[in-house]
């Protein structure tokens, strides 16, 4: 599900087919991924560790804010609570009262001789304590509403205060392990170099289960095998960013070597070394070509020497991009130099 739903290893859109065979080309395309992005992928991670700092000042700052209303919030608490008690004893003292007030009336009114007089300042006495009673009912109700709520802004506050600090641990964290993760990042050149440890082991991986309709592709029009494609593209972009203009011949049948054996002036096209012929030419069934791990390098339209500035460009930085040169063959580039 989580495969389903991630994003694809970068190593998939340019390489061998995933046999368990070609676990080296898989290596290769990925190590040479992770070089040719480097810089890329540094960049993100100073983008995503800035927007951490950032979220680590907010959250710092929300949370001295929220420790701020939450001591605010405490006092209002701490009043209201004392103001609540005085309107509740104020409101039981004022029943009392009119309990009394009732017990005079009742006593008036069994007096005898009865006095008027007695009666209705009795009665007066009820009504006044009649009246003060609801006006502290009302007064203690409107107190209780109060102490309600602060302790309602106390709990808000402390809510507040809890989600901020912890957002300032987690993006805290998240900084570091950023942080970590950028200073751990391998200089391209190590990532280029780990992955020419490979490059025979990704020839002898590749080259018994080859299949060249499904383990090719084109890179502009020079057919290679998958696992070198991005590297490679990457590499003509850039010398054609730095004015040299590079194409070539890849991919080529084990017929086509065959023919160039004989084309070539081989002594014999099974046995004679690729150093006996008139152009070098690699015995059928051992050539790099034959599996697109080798591009015949060309600017503007002729096969280049070793006084051609695409082959000077080359000299340079083809290793950056994963290619050696054959010494004896200036326009031969291939993953291992043979
Ligand atoms: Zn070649």
């Amino acid at each position: 599900m989580a495969s389903a739903l991630g994003t694809p290893a970068p190593t998939q859109a340019a390489t061998a087919p995933s046999t368990k065979a070609a676990t080296a080309a898989v290596s290769w395309s990925g190590l040479m991924y992770r070089s040719l992005t480097r810089e890329a992928t540094a960049a993100a991670m100073r983008t995503t560790y800035a927007g951490q700092k950032a979220a680590i000042s907010t959250w710092t700052a929300e949370a001295a804010a929220a420790t701020k209303a939450g001591t605010a919030a405490q006092s209002t608490l701490t009043a209201a609570v004392t103001a609540e008690t005085n309107a509740r004893l104020r409101h039981a003292a004022a029943r009392k009262a009119l309990v009394a007030a009732k017990t005079n009336l009742s006593t008036a009114g069994k007096l005898k001789p009865r006095s008027a007089t007695a009666v209705t300042k009795a009665t007066n006495a009820v009504t006044a304590a009649t009246k003060t009673v609801t006006t502290r009912k009302l007064q203690y109700q409107r107190y209780a509403a109060a102490l309600t709520l602060a302790r309602a802004e106390v709990k808000t506050a402390a809510a507040r205060l809890t989600k901020a600090t912890a957002a300032v641990s987690f993006t805290t964290a998240a900084a570091a392990k950023t942080r970590a993760a950028y200073v751990a990042l391998p200089a391209a050149a190590a990532l280029a170099t780990q992955a020419g440890t490979l490059s025979r082991d990704v020839v002898a991986q590749i080259r018994p289960a080859f299949k060249a309709a499904t383990d090719t592709t084109q890179v502009y029009s020079v057919t290679v095998n998958k696992t070198v494609a991005f590297a490679f593209k990457r590499m003509v972009d850039d010398a054609q960013a730095d004015g040299v203009q590079i194409s070539g011949g890849g991919f080529r049948t084990t017929q086509r070597q065959i023919e160039l054996r004989t084309i070539n002036g081989c002594p014999d096209v099974w046995t004679a070394p690729a150093s006996s012929c008139r152009v070098p030419t690699a015995i059928p069934g051992r050539s790099l070509h034959e599996i697109g791990l080798a591009v015949d390098i060309s600017s503007a339209g002729r096969t280049i020497s070793s006084k051609t500035p695409a082959f000077k460009w080359l000299t340079v930085h083809a290793k950056e991009y994963g290619f050696v040169n054959l010494p004896a063959e200036a326009w031969h580039w291939s993953i291992t130099g043979g």
